[in-house]
């Protein structure tokens, strides 16, 4: 197919773009570079440096280059950062979406995967978390995203439109030439790392009053590779599966002191710790169930597993100590 992905130069966007270039689909991306980085590409598809609320833009590019499906990965995505700015969250992921959505109606484009979060469930009444779980978010973040869904729930009953909406839980780990590189580094896996080898001091734990095994968070780290590989799921299924939310995740959780245990395992270094209150935002357990994921998409989490996703984020902060600056 001939897809356009926006934030194809994002950490998880472009190991999407990676997986449908190597599945052969073409590929077109339109990333602000703003969090988004040329390097991850690796020329693996054409870049258009440019915003998604650019209607002209997005509309010439769909018409140019006769484009049947739209990967929509490109949004402002650090939740604490949504709880005071929430104008730049519903700017960025409400109303340039819909502006998205609006240029490929109006192009008759009508086939969306689109990159929502597990933020739209808020704290959760029960885990593990499935598709029926009550919508009740805690941030702007999934506000925006939930609001954004809920439009798209109406623009496929009243024109057509196809789309799959992902609840990633929290995506982790790095392929060979591809890894996390935020600026500044909120992510956990990320910021340990830092912490370790001392390019950071100690690293923070927001919060060890939660009630969960040892106080600190739980969440379910998914291998970015494994999200990649359900985009492509979703693409060649869209037109049979026509609507649907889907979460994304390990099924197993694992808490912030844990995931520190593991990182020193994978590394051999001593991570240096500090105490801290809790970050606004964050919910005490985020733990998917991935059974709709599997049942209507045939997908599995096979490189989710915490252990792996730590060896390969530390081959990836090993050989790029400096994210995609040279
Ligand atoms: N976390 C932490 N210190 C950090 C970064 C993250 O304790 O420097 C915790 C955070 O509170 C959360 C978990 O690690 O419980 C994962 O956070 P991250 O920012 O990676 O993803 P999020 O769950 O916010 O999407």
């Amino acid at each position: 197919m001939r897809v356009l992905v926006t934030g194809g130069g994002g950490y998880v966007g472009s190991v999407v773009v990676a997986e449908f270039v190597r599945q052969g689909h073409e590929v077109w991306v339109v990333d602000s570079l703003v969090q988004g980085h040329r390097d991850a590409l690796c020329g693996r598809a054409e870049l258009i440096d440019g915003d998604i609320g650019d209607s002209q833009l997005i509309s010439g590019l769909l018409r140019r280059h006769s484009i049947e499906a739209v990967a929509h990965l490109a949004a402002a995505t650090v939740v604490h950062r949504s709880l005071s700015e929430p104008r730049l969250f519903f700017e960025e992921n409400l109303i340039k979406g819909l502006a998205l959505v609006h240029a490929m109606l109006d192009c008759g484009v009508q086939r969306l995967i689109f990159s929502s979060t597990a933020s739209v469930f808020g704290e959760p009444k029960y885990v593990p978390i499935d598709e029926s779980h009550p919508l009740l978010p805690i941030s702007s973040y999934g506000e925006s995203k939930l609001a954004f869904e809920r439009a798209l729930a109406h623009y496929h009953t009243a024109y057509g439109l196809r789309a799959v909406m992902f609840r990633y839980f929290n995506a982790a780990g790095a392929l060979s030439g591809i890894g996390e590189d935020h600026r500044p580094e909120t992510h956990a896996i990320p910021a340990i790392f830092k912490a370790a080898t001392g390019a950071s001091g100690p690293f923070p734990i927001y919060g060890t009053d939660y009630a969960t095994r040892d106080g600190t968070c739980i969440r379910d780290y998914v291998h970015v590779a494994d999200l990649a590989n359900a985009h492509l799921l979703a693409l060649e299924r869209i037109d049979h599966l026509r609507f649907a939310a889907l979460n994304l995740g390990s099924e197993s959780g694992i808490s912030v002191r844990e995931l520190i245990t593991e990182a020193e395992w994978v590394t051999g270094l001593r991570v240096p710790t500090m105490d801290m209150p809790r970050r606004p935002g964050d919910p005490s357990v985020l733990v998917a169930s991935s059974a709709l994921a599997k049942e209507r998409l045939g997908w599995n989490a096979s490189r989710s597993n915490p252990r792996v996703i730590l060896a390969s984020a530390w081959e990836w902060f090993q050989a790029h100590p400096n994210g995609y600056l040279k």
